[in-house]
Order: structure tokens, then sequence, then C-alpha cells
């Protein structure tokens, strides 16, 4: 596009520092000025129309223009804008939601509380359990396990849970409290002739053997997303999680379930640890909670832990972590609306139901030659292309094909994210069977160009 001076495109060119982008290629494109939306769809301010079928960043749930949602907010800015949690001070928004979290959470957790942001809610987990260890007297007790590939945030402690060099390369993470053990990606990382349960037993005796080197009494918790997501959408095994919940629970080793995407439904139960048999002691969740209308995440923690913090919190003083943000009454008004939402139009269940056919129609790609493996479960999915289907070989360099791919689909109407060379699905959770449908053509009018491309060579633009 050509970019005029002085234009909304050359203004964020200046101006602003985008996440997740490399900063010289945007000074050449430039930004895609999203200017609007409406159900699933989303439209720029040069009049294009696309599917969101990422959902924003895997988020906007109950999907864009949600009248309920604004005017919820409209009425909590006009009767109490802002006030703080902090010194013994709450207000309603607030107290509803915690409640509200701990009745519809998995048993056994009991106490709620509120950050701005996932990577906020993971920091703030690292310090609930170093300060719950303190606590009990257990100053060496403080490492985390996390896996290759998870995805915990960017902050510096919850960037070093992260399991993605992208996101510690150049930023001298991640720090010495976390190690990282095997992602539980059968596809890629099982060995030849390995079933999906003897690959979940491999990595159990994985995390043993990890715990057992570095000493259980140093080892506090181990934190992992039921669906991994912004990894590459990786669903583990079956009995994946109920293997590696009864190795931490030996060795009293906190199990954390990082649901800020898999949260409110996406795969078609209301929390994900509901469909892996998961009994976490901490529970993370954003993003769907608001739909993102307003950013806000909580971290859930079991009773026990809670007295842990609340005792040392009364030798201490005081518990002094918090944010000016933490239970922003307006963010926690809006999840009221949009968990109320969630529940009266059956989102759960339409995601379980509308998934089915997602994760039907996807499957039709597995013959396809670029297409390495279809994966997902409920409305999460992902297509990983390779250069080669037999020995799953990637594309040199990996990330060139998804790229191409990414921009490609925003040509068809189609907002998809492109994991290195894997597409990903997450839409709104009100969307149709019929809706999946033109998610699918648009997606398979993408793949022709895509593949005729990589067919000619992979030609740097200009030369095609
Ligand atoms: N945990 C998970 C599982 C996530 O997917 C994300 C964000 N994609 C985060 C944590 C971090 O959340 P935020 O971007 O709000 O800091």
């Amino acid at each position: 596009m050509n970019i005029l001076p002085n234009s909304l495109h050359a203004r964020d060119i200046a101006y602003q520092i985008h996440p997740y982008t490399n900063a010289r290629r945007h000074e050449r494109i430039g930004p895609i000025v999203i200017e609007r939306g409406s159900g699933i769809h989303v439209y720029d301010d040069q009049g294009h129309e696309y599917i969101e079928a990422l959902a924003g960043l895997w988020s906007v749930a109950v999907g864009f223009g949600e009248s309920r949602l604004v005017e919820a907010a409209a009425r909590q800015m006009a009767k109490l804008p802002y006030y703080h949690t902090f010194s013994h001070k709450s207000h309603e928004p607030s107290i509803e939601l915690a409640e509200k979290l701990v009745n519809l959470s998995p048993a056994g957790l009991d106490h709620v509380f509120f950050t701005n942001s996932g990577s906020e809610a993971n920091d703030t987990v690292v310090k609930f359990v170093w300060y719950y260890n303190n606590a009990l007297g257990r100053e060496r007790k403080k490492k985390f396990i996390a896996r290759n590939g998870g995805y915990h945030g960017i902050t510096v402690a919850s960037g070093s849970l992260t399991g993605l060099q992208v996101n510690q390369r150049g930023f001298d993470l991640p720090l010495p409290f976390v190690r990282h053990v095997t992602c539980p990606h059968h596809y890629r990382f099982a060995e030849a002739g390995e079933s999906e349960e003897a690959f979940a037993d491999r990595l159990a005796a994985e995390l043993e053997t990890t715990i057992l080197a570095e000493g259980p009494d140093t080892v506090a918790a181990f934190i992992g997303e039921p669906v991994i997501g912004a990894g590459g959408v990786l669903v583990p095994p079956r009995t994946y999680w109920e293997k590696m919940q009864a190795v931490c629970r030996r060795y009293d080793v906190l199990v954390v379930a990082d649901e800020v995407i898999n949260g409110f439904g996406r795969v078609g139960t209301l929390f994900a640890s509901d469909y892996f048999g998961i009994s976490p002691d901490i529970l993370v969740v954003s993003k769907q909670i608001t739909s993102s209308y307003q950013p806000l995440a909580a971290v859930l923690v079991s009773d026990a832990i809670y007295q842990g913090v609340a005792d040392q919190s009364e030798r201490l003083g005081t518990f002094g972590h918090g944010f000016t943000g933490s239970g922003h009454p307006v963010a926690t008004a809006v999840g009221l609306e949009n968990l109320a939402i969630i529940e009266e139009r059956n989102l759960v269940e339409n995601a379980a139901k509308v998934g089915e056919h997602l994760q039907a129609r996807l499957r039709e790609f597995v013959d396809h030659p670029l297409v390495g493996e279809v994966r997902g479960v409920g409305l999460i999915a992902a297509i990983e292309l390779v250069a080669d289907k037999a020995s799953k070989a990637r594309f040199d360099p990996v990330g060139k094909v998804g790229q191409y791919f990414f921009a490609k689909a925003h040509e068809h109407g189609l907002i998809i994210r492109a994991i290195q060379d894997s597409i990903a699905f997450c839409p709104p959770l009100i969307i149709t069977e019929a809706q999946i449908d033109e998610v699918v053509a648009r997606f398979a009018r993408t793949l022709e160009d895509v593949t005729a491309w990589v067919e000619a060579g992979m030609p740097e633009e200009g030369q095609v």
C-alpha cells in the first residue's frame, strides 16, 4: 500500500512501537488499521472485511460489537469509573466476579486475585508460590518446571516460564528459577513407533527424573496450558495431564493450569482442566473472561495456599503485591456481563458442537501435499504446513511459508495466526457452522495460492 504523508498509517510508523512485530519491516509495509468490528468480522480503514478467525488474540468470545458489554461498561463508568482494592477497599463488581469465578471453576479453588494481564497473572503466580513456601519455612522450594513450547507471557518471570525462543532471545531470559521439559506434541516429539500413551508415560517419567535431579525440596510448581495455544495449538495425549499431575502430587509440587486461552469454553468444556481431569492448585484465566473488551486476568488459588499467604501477610504486616488496576470496577463489571452472555447463549455447548464441525472440516485437508498435521479440540485448531509430508521436514527457513500464508489470507478476507508454519484458528465462540464453512473456503483459497507459490520455489515479493 502507498503510505501517504501524515496519514494514520504514516503516523503509526512514526510514533508507535508494535509488539510482536519486526520494526524495520513495519516501516516498509505499515499497519493494517482496524476500524470496527461486528460479530465474527472486523473491517479496516480501506473498507476491507475480514473474518477474525483468531478472535483477536484468542479472546473475543462473544464477538465484536456486543452492545451489552458496552452498556455494562458505561453503567459502571457512570457509577464508579475507578477504585482500587488495596488496603481493605473493595467494590461490588470485583466481589461479585471473584465469587462467580470460585463457583464456576474446578473444585478446590477458593480465592481470587485480579491482575490486568495474563503475564501479570503468571508473575503473580510465581510470587504467590514463593511467598507461600516462605510462609511454610520451605525457603529452598522455589523452582518452576514449565514446558518447551508453552506460553505464559512476556514479563520477566512469566517470560521465563514461557518455553519459546522468540520471547527469550535478546532479552537475557529465562531467569534461572525455571526448568523446561519436553513439549507434549506427539507429532514432533514422539519417538518412532511410540503410541500417544507411551509418549505420555515417557514425559511423566521425564518430569519425575527432573524433580529428583533438582531435588524435590527445591521444586515448587509445575505450570502448563492444558492445550498449548500460542506455541502452535498443541493438544497433549488424553492421559498426559493425569500422569503429570500424579508425579507432582508425589513430590508435593503444585500444579498450575494456565487457562488464559483455554478458559471459558474454548475446548468445549467450561475449563480445559475439566476436559483433562486436572485438579489445579492454581488456575490462571484472562482473555475470554471479558472477551478482551477490558484488560483483566485472575489467579485462583486453593484454600491451603490462601491460608499460607494470609498467615505470612499477618507476620510481615501486609501482602506487598498488587496493581493499580487489580479488580478494576469497569473490567470486572464487563467480565460479569460477558460470563452472563456465555451462559445465556450456551456458548460453551456451541464451542463443543460447532467445534466438532470445525475439526471435521479442517481434517479434510490431511491429504494435501503441504499439510503435515491437522490438530485441535473444540474451537481451537491448527494446520501445520511442511516441506515434506513423509519426513515431516520443515520449510527452510522456518516461518517463511507461514508469514506468506498470513499475508495472503488477508487478501482472501481471513485473519488467522501463523505460528512458524502452523496456521492457527480460534474463532469467536458465537461462530456458526455456516460461518465455519466460510472460514474453511477462505482458508482453501489461500492454501491454493500458497501451494502455487511454494511450487514456484517461494520467490520473494516482486519476483513472482
Ligand atoms: N498465558 C497464556 C496461555 C497466554 O496465551 C497468554 C497470552 N497469549 C498469556 C499467558 C499472557 O497474557 P497477556 O498477553 O495478557 O500478558
